[in-house]
């Protein structure tokens, strides 16, 4: 990573700040005062007597608890960012307040847009269970309109039941799922994010978190 974002990421200041602080020296790599912008891959970094992490970049996933939302301030509900060890984190794709399942928090902008973008194709399961039974799935390989006018991407269902299935969509669209099943006159009564590109919630107990792994990093970026 480079110097500059090193010093961006530990909350040293902005771009320009990091550029001025290398200028004037105010920069130290493995006890070398450095002059320009560098790749750091283990060394020791100083500025303002400070050793700075030099892996700042983090990578979560959590089980979401009913009741909490995805946000970083809320007047009403628990924000699910509360139960994370580091608050410098942004939601790639938010549930609603009653969804549970799989959130990825990163700080690692470029991932989160790579992750969240439907052009990226990347797909994002759900177990759910419906209010009517489900027997045509046709709507959804369409591409099933909301909101009036929205054509939502084509998705994939897949029915354990009547009533219970599995959706993956590739895009994250506001209430999506649930305004899917308002199109075919039924309505979702549970909804649980199970996979979100090659991760899966596996056995994490809701409420709890895990670092990824450095290889489940690899293979989302
Ligand atoms: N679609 C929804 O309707 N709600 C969610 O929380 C996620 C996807």
């Amino acid at each position: 990573m480079r110097l500059i974002d090193i010093f961006v990421l530990n909350k040293c200041g902005s771009k320009k700040q990091a550029k001025k602080a290398i200028k004037k020296g105010l920069i130290q790599v493995n006890n070398e005062i450095v002059d320009e912008d560098m790749d750091i891959t283990d060394e020791t970094v100083i500025y303002d007597s400070r050793i700075l992490d030099s892996h700042p970049l983090k990578y979560y996933i959590i089980h979401k608890p009913s009741g909490y939302v995805c946000a970083n301030k809320d007047p009403h509900d628990p924000c699910l960012i509360t139960l994370l060890p580091d608050d410098n984190l942004h939601y790639v794709g938010r549930l609603d307040r009653d969804t549970t399942g799989l959130v990825i928090l990163t700080n690692d902008l470029k991932l989160r847009k790579r992750l969240t973008l439907p052009e990226f194709h990347i797909p994002r399961s759900y177990a759910f269970t419906c209010l009517n039974p489900l027997k045509d799935i046709t709507p959804f390989k369409e591409g099933i309109t909301i909101d009036g006018d929205v054509k939502c991407l084509p998705a994939i269902v897949e029915m354990t039941s009547e009533y219970d299935g599995i959706i993956t969509l590739e895009e994250g669209r506001y209430h999506e799922i649930k305004k899917m099943f308002l199109s075919l006159n039924n309505r979702i009564t549970s909804l649980h994010r199970i996979m979100y590109g090659d991760i899966s919630l596996g056995d994490l107990e809701s409420g709890t978190y895990r670092i990824l792994t450095q290889e489940e990093i690899n293979h989302l970026k």
